[in-house]
């Protein structure tokens, strides 16, 4: 089914930027063998999905969207991957991005864009673009995404499909490629909140590969599925509702709200605070640890090395000139910056110390709600081509993602509505650390 839809909605919606049909034949049969054979049999046995392509795949090219790493074959698979294979999922392709996973559109590819399979004049949203867009067009039952901030929840948002981010730990980033690694995660993106649930208790689990993965005995995440909203407490950020909040999703935060409190749950506004400094911070911790991650690109290493060059230095300089695109370039600008002498202090400091404040303040939240919910992105998805003139207005929509990010925090974006023409909006629940239960349990219920 999946192979026949990839066929029919490939050509317009571009989600993929590999599929193989020969190794998913071969697959389906060593899945089929598992299954017989009492190796595989979990709920995810022979289901089809979708890999972001900056999750490592053994034997098959793992680009970033990047022509740096445009012929790269990583020798071994991420631990996401290597959970997938465990379970006995059949791996289709690996799904376009934004170049690194920068980006809320994924139209900095350097390999093409990927459309909004709602309307193929909008873009899908990113940087995980190509997984949800997978998923909405029914190429894929579901797909691994990435969230450094909010580069899940958006494009699910977009897509009229369910993403979540984890808790900071929870998923192994072994094998996935980093773009911030103290803010990201890997995550599920899924058609319902159920196949969301099944799919990151199979990725989710300890792994030492991982220096910052946590060990938890709490990952039976499927358990949450059941339950009501009854006396449920949820917060939504009075700063949230003020300007630059599109009055179609407002009014579908606005109808949820309703909905959820029809159905028991206490709904109130609460002013959560620093919300201003969400964005500033967010970019300059992301870049910062961008511009030291992507150091490993000289063109020696891996991938692509510049045709002509003079000495060692000229050869770095030109394969990187070469090899990435205009926004991975100002990160990376940006990032050495904001970390160089003389401004290490009035910066990255700076930042690190807004970053803990922000995860003060939803810690005092979380002391007196359950959950919080909000927009998961200001607005449906925008034109193709509208947002990259201006990418500050673009970085200034992960105002309602980032935060989450900062603070570690696990968060679900779950379809809500539908814009006046027609465009999916997404809402999140975020939730305390460790809480994915919570959230899932309130999805669930209001899914
Ligand atoms: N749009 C954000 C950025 O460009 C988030 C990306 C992400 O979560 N990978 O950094």
């Amino acid at each position: 089914v999946s192979l026949e839809q990839i066929k029919k909605s490939e050509d317009t919606v571009h989600a993929f930027l590999e599929t193989d049909e020969e190794k998913v034949y071969q697959r389906v049969k060593e899945v089929e063998a598992g299954i017989a054979s009492g190796k595989y049999s979990g709920p995810l046995a022979g289901v089809p999905i979708a890999v972001k392509d900056n999750i490592c795949t053994k034997g098959r090219k793992t680009t970033c969207a990047s022509k740096i790493l445009g012929n790269f074959v990583p020798p071994y698979d991420a631990e996401a991957v290597k959970k997938l294979e465990e379970a006995g999922m059949i791996i289709l392709g690996k799904t376009n991005m934004d170049e690194f996973a920068m980006g809320s559109t994924s139209e900095t590819s350097a390999f093409g864009i990927t459309t909004n399979p709602w309307d193929q004049t909008k873009v899908p949203g990113g940087s995980s673009g190509g997984s949800c867009a997978a998923v909405a067009a029914g190429e894929a039952f579901l797909a691994l995404g990435s969230d450094t901030g909010g580069s899940i929840r958006q494009p699910s948002s977009y897509c009229g499909v369910v993403g979540m981010k984890p808790t900071y730990g929870t998923v192994s980033r072994y094998g996935l490629i980093a773009y911030a690694s103290s803010l990201d995660q890997i995550g599920p993106v899924a058609k319902n909140v159920s196949d969301c649930t099944a799919l990151l208790e199979a990725i989710s689990g300890y792994d030492k590969k991982d220096s910052t993965s946590i060990e938890r005995n709490d990952l039976n995440f499927t358990e949450a599925l059941n339950g009501d909203l009854n006396g449920v407490r949820v917060g939504i950020p009075t700063e949230y509702l003020s300007e630059g909040l599109d009055e179609d999703v407002k009014k579908t935060l606005q109808e949820t709200v309703e909905l959820m409190r029809a159905n028991g749950a206490v709904v109130e506004e609460f002013s959560l605070g620093l919300v201003d400094y969400v964005i500033p911070a967010y970019y300059i911790i992301a870049s910062a640890e961008a511009s030291s991650n992507l150091a490993r690109f000289d063109g020696v290493k891996y991938g692509y090395r510049a045709g002509e060059f003079e000495g060692l230095h000229d050869m770095y300089k030109k394969s990187r000139a070469q090899g990435f695109g205009e926004e991975v370039k100002r990160r990376i600008l940006l990032g050495s910056f904001v970390l160089s002498s003389g401004y290490y202090d009035a910066y990255y400091l700076k930042a690190l110390k807004v970053k803990a404040m922000i995860k003060k303040a939803f810690d005092d939240a979380f002391a007196k709600y359950d959950m919080i919910l909000a927009p998961a992105a200001p607005s449906t998805a925008p034109k193709v081509g509208s947002s990259l003139q201006d990418p500050l207005k673009m970085y200034l929509s992960d105002v309602y993602t980032a935060g989450v990010n900062l603070a570690g925090l696990p968060a679900i974006s779950v379809p809500a509505g539908k814009d006046r023409n027609g465009m999916p909006v997404g809402l999140q629940f975020i939730g305390d650390c460790f809480k994915e239960k919570k959230i899932i349990q309130a999805a669930y219920a209001y899914e």
